[in-house]
């Protein structure tokens, strides 16, 4: 690309402008065989007249001038000239508007047959890097922002995503006249990721708009910003495998206390209470023993070899201790202690200084401000707060705050087992990308929540998150969707680039389910912890109300699942244990006499059905215990149930009955159609080839 390293080392290296005008972005663009409507410059009136004359039709004039960005707001763009008189005109009009002085040339370009509007973009996301923008222009953009985004680089698929996703994509396929020719636009985006991926220096691009044609595309406009510096994922200190965290063989713990009430007394307790299957040893400096356990006045005293240190001194301490632990050989270490970067200048200062010598001796440091990490499955509670006994489940939570994961599996144990709580406090090494890739590769976890304010890991948190997706499930509730402090931006793609946009299109990129709240997140996840997924997107619907069965197929249809048909001989199966008054055959609706034999039957019959890839039951709040035996002695074969009851949240107990019988509980057939939709489009993504 001779041409583009030419124009772009030029602008780089003069430093008086980042911005390149329409004709040197079009020459890029060319240089890559991208169709543009070209323009040749003109520098006197009589020579536009001569280019105007010799393209042999309607044609179009811009300002060429390195001041002026969007041409057609003061009049640098003349539509539509049809003979020599207008381009006269045109050319002199363009010079009162601007001034000969701001004017470099005129160009001059044949006018473009109308098409559909598209705009296609590049900005820089100060999380994931470059990102690559597609959607229609005009009113769509304008008034509607209907556009995608994905991160860069973007594979075929991506790119036909992000064209499908669009509102207008109705309007591409074909539509009251209008087409767009897929095929060649999707080459086009590929193209843009691919040049911003040779010229990382290119910051910002703009194609607005590109006219789409059923055959063919072409570039109308074209403008592009560059800077010296290429952005990317920050360094990270080390490459050792971070499973130590979270399977250590022994831990030591800085600050371990004898004082009931202390955090160094409830880390400590946690440890010991949940028996702790390796070694530990507390740091005092006072006592012999702590909780009953051998103390030492020093880290450097411990005597054998130490997988991970916690620290819990105080803040002002903890620099020191973690240099301590690191000269001491251990390669992880959780700071719990707060009143660092969360408080202010000398908290930053601190961390810093915890961060550069983490790096000097190569160790990994989770925290500051966290509450450690649970894992159930190593019998592991490093929690701050005091923790109950736990169940060892298959679902990961990695969460920023203690306080928050706390509060969660409090409550969520009655319904829900965790096998691995992190948690990453200010994230000052160890971020929720790596601890997501561990969780990602543990055998012992098989589906993923996740809370997030912001990401650090950049582009490596999609790569890994795309990764971990074909696997698993990854559920994520984002916070902080306003775009408070968002700097002031030069192209229409990067103001388009909202924090809550990119991150909706990141994690639709690799795959991430996107929970509305705490409450869609976990209700997701006991769905995928306990139940198969369903190998059709048939639904077969038991209800004891026609009223909540119409609702669960309505949920059902809008979530992208449907109706499961029966084959015919199993229609006269079910017909002939239906009650004589029910209408059809899916839902299949008992009315008020429905009993659990009767769901037991309908479902004996439904999973010998290969369209039926999944049942919802809706049962009467008022029996729920009635069903809890009954449905758990089923066999689904393979086939994912889930129940529906309204007002749940007063039958506890039963509730709680159910849960645990391994059938997850919703309150509405909404959160039932939404978590099998889930679950059978996680399925698709498992099934389809890299
Ligand atoms: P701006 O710098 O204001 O974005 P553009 O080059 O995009 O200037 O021109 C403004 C509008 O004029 C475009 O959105 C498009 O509708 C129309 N236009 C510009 N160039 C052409 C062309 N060569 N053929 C047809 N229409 C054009
Ligand atoms: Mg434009």
């Amino acid at each position: 690309m001779a041409r583009a390293d030419e124009i772009i080392g030029r602008t780089v290296r003069d430093g008086k402008t980042r911005y390149l005008m329409e004709h040197e972005s079009k020459s890029i663009l060319e240089e890559l065989d991208i169709a543009t409507t070209g323009g040749t410059l003109a520098y006197s009136e009589a020579e536009a007249v001569k280019i105007f004359e010799a393209l042999g039709g309607p044609a179009v004039m811009k300002v060429v001038s390195p001041g002026v960005v969007h041409k057609s707001d003061a009049g640098g763009v003349k539509l539509n000239i049809s003979n020599s008189r207008e381009a006269k005109a045109a050319y002199s009009d363009i010079i009162a508007a601007f001034g000969e002085a701001n004017v470099e040339a005129v160009s001059v370009q044949p006018m473009a047959k109308p098409g559909i509007e598209a705009i296609v973009g590049i900005t820089r996301d100060p999380t994931f890097g470059p990102l690559l923008m597609f959607g229609l222009g005009g009113v769509f953009v304008e008034v509607l922002k209907d556009v995608s985004f994905r991160s860069i680089p973007v594979s075929p698929a991506d790119v036909s995503s992000m064209i499908e996703e669009i509102k207008g994509y109705g309007l591409l396929k074909g539509a009251r006249g209008y087409a767009a020719d897929l095929p060649a636009l999707r080459q086009l985006l590929l193209q843009v990721s691919g040049l911003v991926l040779a010229h990382p220096e290119i910051s910002e691009i703009d194609l607005n708009p590109v006219f789409l044609y059923p055959e063919g595309y072409v570039v109308v406009d074209a403008r592009m910003f560059v800077d010296g510096v290429a952005g990317g994922a920050p360094a990270r200190h080390g490459n050792g495998s971070l499973r130590k965290f979270f399977y250590p063989e022994s831990i030591a713990v800085l600050g371990a206390s004898n004082s009931e009430g202390k955090l160094g007394w409830n880390v400590f307790h946690n440890l010991v209470s949940h028996n702790f299957e390796g070694k530990l040893y507390p740091i005092n400096l006072q006592a012999n023993e702590v909780q009953g356990v051998k103390a030492y006045g020093a880290i450097g005293d411990v005597p054998g070899p130490v997988d991970v240190a916690i620290v819990l001194v105080p803040a002002a301490a903890t620099p020191k201790a973690v240099e301590e632990c690191c000269a001491r050989g251990i390669g992880s270490i959780v700071v719990e202690s707060a009143g660092f970067a969360e408080l202010g200048a000398d908290g930053r200062k601190a961390e810093e200084e915890m961060e550069r010598t983490a790096r000097r001796y190569g160790c990994r440091l989770l925290g500051p401000n966290c509450s450690g990490i649970i894992n159930t499955h190593s019998n592991m509670v490093q929690s701050i707060g005091a923790v109950a006994e736990l169940g060892k489940g298959n679902v990961g939570l990695i969460a920023q705050a203690g306080v928050y994961a706390a509060g969660m599996l409090w409550g969520l144990r009655h319904i829900m087992d965790f096998g691995i709580v992190a948690t990453i406090g200010n994230k000052l090494d160890v971020n929720e990308t790596d601890v997501l890739e561990v969780l990602g590769e543990d055998r012992n976890i098989s589906v993923i929540c996740m809370y997030i304010e912001d990401v650090k890991g950049g582009r490596r948190f999609v790569d890994v998150a795309r990764r971990v997706t074909r696997t698993k499930p990854v559920i994520a509730v984002k916070s902080g969707r306003t775009d408070a402090g968002k700097k002031a931006v030069s192209s229409h793609t990067a103001s388009l680039a909202g924090n809550d946009e990119v991150y909706d299109s990141v994690f639709r990129q690799c795959g991430i389910v996107r929970a509305r709240d705490n409450e869609q997140m976990f209700a997701v996840a006991r769905g995928f912890s306990k139940q198969p997924l369903p190998d059709s997107a048939g639904v077969l619907i038991i209800s004891y109300a026609g009223s909540l069965g119409v609702m669960a197929t309505d949920a059902v249809n809008l979530n992208g699942m449907r109706l499961a048909e029966l084959e015919p001989h199993l229609k006269t199966r079910l017909r002939s244990i239906l009650p004589g008054m029910t209408s059809g055959l899916n839902p299949v609706d008992y009315t008020f006499s429905m009993s659990a034999d009767d769901v037991r039957k309908t479902i004996e019959i439904g999973v010998e059905s290969a369209d039926v890839g999944a049942f919802i039951v809706i049962l009467q709040t008022e029996i729920l215990d009635r069903y809890v035996a009954p449905l758990s002695g089923i066999d689904y074969k393979g086939k994912p149930v889930l129940a529906c009851v309204a007002c749940k949240e007063f039958v506890t107990e039963d509730v709680i009955a159910m849960e645990k019988a391994g059938i997850p509980v919703y309150a509405t057939p909404e959160t039932a159609a939404e978590v099998l939709s889930a679950m059978y489009r996680h399925n698709l993504t498992v099934k389809s080839p890299q």
